[in-house]
């Protein structure tokens, strides 16, 4: 299910929406500065726009929320199996903290589950 072909493949290795084959961001390392927002104007193998239109990636911060939400709820079940004594300070200082240090991967991550809502699978017939 992680495979090429399905959409968490595309989602979480970043790669396009439609072929599968490139990679959606220039720069794929998110936790380098140079380049971070930079994004192919569309794919080189099957000719997918990466930017829909313009404004396209607002929407992914309603995914960006939805990841938020998510990974916090993930921290507090992580806590309440490892350490069920966790105090909500620490519970507030680990979550958001990691949470913080995440940022440039869940932004990229977002992006990435966004334009998967719009565009599917569908490789170029290789002759
Ligand atoms: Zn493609």
């Amino acid at each position: 299910m992680f495979g090429k072909g399905s959409k968490l493949y595309s989602m979480f290795g970043m790669k396009c929406p439609k072929c599968h084959e490139t990679d959606l961001f220039v720069n794929k390392n998110p936790f380098q500065i140079k380049g971070f927002f930079d994004m192919p104007n569309e794919c080189p193998v099957c000719h997918q726009k990466f930017l829909i239109e313009p404004g396209f990636y607002y929407g992914s911060m309603y995914v960006s929320y939805a990841v938020c939400v998510a990974y916090m709820v993930a921290v507090f079940v992580a806590f309440s199996v490892l350490y069920p004594s966790f105090s909500l300070e620490l519970y507030l200082i680990v979550g958001i903290g990691s949470m913080v240090a995440l940022t440039p991967y869940i932004f990229k991550l977002c992006r990435a589950i966004w334009i998967n809502f719009f565009v599917d699978f569908d490789p170029p017939q290789k002759n």
